[in-house]
């Protein structure tokens, strides 16, 4: 997962390839409440693994429900509807499918078998009505107290000391979110061993598939509801929960909605394959395809696998209904920069109580972007620019806007996506998924260079650097270093150029998190040996060498960019990098740097000697006929001798903003 303060996306140009959705969200949480309920084991495969789903799975835990990862599954043993703890407290983050639900099933289960438990969340969370559902908790008769504003988290459930009042229809709005009558369904089961209970749907029941979904997995733990239209729901009497054994999650529906999306924009050859859900899931967001079909994709599909590609270009705007499809319909919003015309999708005020106002955040980050947007209470239009501006995308800790908004980047422009990371409420690992689908010519890929002479601090810089702006990290001397290594290990002389070329050419080199593997053994710390150093510094004097090791240092130039250091990064092998620097720290600092890393490691070293090798090798660096040691003209000098790292970095980062176009 990128966890850095913001990450850019270059221009990207075109996809293929296939995408292993993770579980969805809506389905996972489901699952794990009603396995949480239920007598027995049950065996989750393809849980997702995220924020939302984390919050659910540490609350269940708290109640006194077993949890144990066998392999890609979860057991979870259940409470078979009996308190196992009485109070507690717990935090849902801004999880509303873990909030609303252990809402309802803690406020039952604490009326009838006494408790006390008191859910709360981020602030968000705090902001997102729950009132309907407590109004609908409190006509049964369970003791619900709001602790903060009344209607909104955190909430207080304890014991009210009176019946519940079960046999009366249960009242509860369906206008604002679905997810209240999603709570009660789930919950009701644990107070129905004495009737049927029926509860009625006030209002326009809005995101009906997500009910869908509710009632299908209810279905699977063995409580059949029945329904007229969508009105009235009843359980009927003598409903229990019983754990269905195994359990599958498909993926994520909502998540699929981006590599739809992907494919309709950018997979103009070969397809981009979606695998993990498909034509019979049971998630709303599934139909998010019709609408995607309806601008212009080409769709083919079959169960749990979806291939789309570019179909009609540019895309078709479209005038859409979104209630069926609220979460994926984001994304239709991103597609319609694609569009000739103005898309409208109506329908969709829920989009207001979710993560953040997504109506107010689409329009303020697409207009960013440059194009027109009119925004309404429940409606969003969008007129494509005929050029975006590139763009530094706020994300309002909402995962969704960051996924879909990373789509910008097809429309020729860079896109800074801010918080990348709240990408992690359902999909942490997003942008690597998306990364590996996407290609774009090598030119758009940005690339930093750190030049300098031996130990003058180039490494810990660039690797913070990389670090810093989620970057792919070249350490280019680790490349001589192990052509060095590789030849002493079987008897080349510094001198043999030939065999040395060929030792570059075919050295199985490549980096397994940042250490150095030479063939399936890592080298890490043996690349780092003085005498490894010493060979290394003759053994890259050879053109021959140096030319072989070219190709495997430019395909380090990856999506989203790369931050390489060395010695000719800026002048040879990276000449058109965006920004390069060159490191003038004295000889002696060099050298009293590398004594005291020596020492520390307990290695014995002599300062004198020390800085007369580094003097060496910097007259060979410096004087070779290839690729010598110097500044590209262009480079931004850093004398670096009395800056801390941090120091540097800040500098470096700071010239690296002023050559990027975010303003
Ligand atoms: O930077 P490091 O000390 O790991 O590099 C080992 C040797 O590889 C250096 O002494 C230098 O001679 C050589 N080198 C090079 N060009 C690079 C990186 C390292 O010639 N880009």
């Amino acid at each position: 997962m990128y966890n850095v303060p913001f990450l850019d996306l270059p221009p990207l140009q075109s996809a293929a390839g296939t995408v292993r959705l993770p579980g969805s969200k809506s389905i996972s949480n489901r699952v794990l409440l009603l396995a949480g309920l239920s007598e027995g084991t049950t065996v989750v495969h393809d849980l997702l693994d995220s924020d939302d789903t984390q919050v659910m799975l540490k609350a269940l835990r708290v109640l006194g429900c077993r949890l144990e990862r066998e392999g890609e599954a979860l057991h979870v043993t259940g409470l078979g509807g009996r308190l196992a703890t009485k109070t507690a407290k717990l935090f849902l983050g801004n999880a509303g499918t873990a909030m609303r639900p252990l809402t309802a099933a803690l406020a039952l289960l604490a009326a009838t078998q006494g408790g006390d438990f008191e859910l709360s969340g981020v602030a968000r969370m705090h902001e997102r009505p729950i009132g309907d559902l407590v109004d609908a908790l409190r006509q049964l008769g369970c003791a619900v107290d709001c602790l903060g504003n009344e209607g909104y988290p955190p909430l207080r459930l304890h014991a009210s000391g009176q019946a519940l009042r079960a046999a009366q229809p249960i009242r509860v709005r369906g206008d604002v979110s679905s997810q209240f009558l999603t709570a009660l369904l789930l919950a009701l089961p644990l107070v129905a061993q004495a009737g049927d209970i029926d509860v009625e749907v006030q209002g326009d029941l809005i995101s009906k598939p997500y009910v869908e979904i509710t009632l299908n997995l209810l279905a699977r733990f063995g409580i059949v509801v029945r329904r007229e239209g969508w009105q009235r729901f009843t359980i009927p009497r003598g409903a229990a929960y019983r754990s269905p054994g195994h359990i599958h999650v498909e993926g994520d529906a909502s998540s699929a909605s981006y590599f739809i999306a992907l494919g309709a924009i950018a997979a103009d050859t070969t397809p981009v394959r979606i695998e993990g859900v498909g034509t019979d899931s049971i998630q709303g967001d599934i139909r998010f395809v019709e609408a995607a079909q309806a601008m212009g994709a080409q769709v083919a599909s079959g169960p749990g696998w979806i291939e789309v590609k570019r179909g009609r270009w540019p895309l078709k705007a479209i005038t859409l209904d979104c209630n069926h499809i609220p979460d994926a319909a984001m994304t239709l919003a991103v597609m319609a920069l694609f569009a000739s015309g103005t898309t409208r999708l109506t329908n969709i005020a829920s989009w207001r109580v979710k993560e953040t106002d997504r109506i107010a955040a689409m329009a303020i980050e697409l207009r960013k972007l440059g194009a027109g947007v009119v925004e309404g209470e429940d409606f969003i239009e969008v007129t494509p620019a005929a050029a975006l501006r590139p763009a530094s995308i706020h994300t309002y800790d909402d995962h969704r806007i960051a996924m879909c908004f990373s789509l910008a980047a097809f429309k020729g422009v860079p896109v800074r996506i801010l918080d990348p990371k709240c990408v992690g409420k359902t999909f942490p690992d997003y942008f690597e998924a998306l990364f590996d689908l996407v290609r774009t010519p090598v030119e758009s890929v940005p690339v930093l260079t750190v030049d300098g002479p031996t130990a003058s601090g180039k490494g810990t810089l660039a690797s913070a650097v990389a670090q810093a702006l989620g970057y792919h990290f070249l350490d280019s001397g680790a490349v001589y270093r192990a052509t060095a290594l590789s030849a002493m290990r079987i008897g080349v002389a510094a001198d043999d150029e030939a065999s040395l070329a060929r030792i570059a050419a075919t050295l199985p080199l490549h980096f397994v998190g940042g250490d150095a593997h030479l063939g399936s053994e890592n080298v890490a710390d043996a690349l780092r040996a003085e005498d490894v150093g010493a060979m290394a510094s003759k053994v890259s004097a050879w053109g021959a060498v140096r030319e072989a090791l070219r190709q495997l240092q430019l395909s380090f130039r990856r999506i989203p960019g790369l931050v390489a250091d060395g010695r000719d990064m800026g002048t040879v092998i990276f000449p058109g990098a965006d920004l390069k620097v060159f490191l003038t720290a004295s000889a002696a600092t060099r050298a009293e740097r590398r004594y005291k890393q020596l020492i520390s490691k307990g290695i014995p070293a002599n300062i004198s000697t020390l800085r007369a090798d580094l003097e060496a090798r910097d007259a060979r660096d410096q004087n070779r006929s290839v690729s010598p040691l110097k500044p590209a003209q262009d480079a931004l000098l850093l004398d670096n001798s009395a800056l801390t790292v941090e120091a540097s970095m800040e500098q470096v980062l700071t010239a690296w903003e002023q050559r990027r176009p975010f303003g």
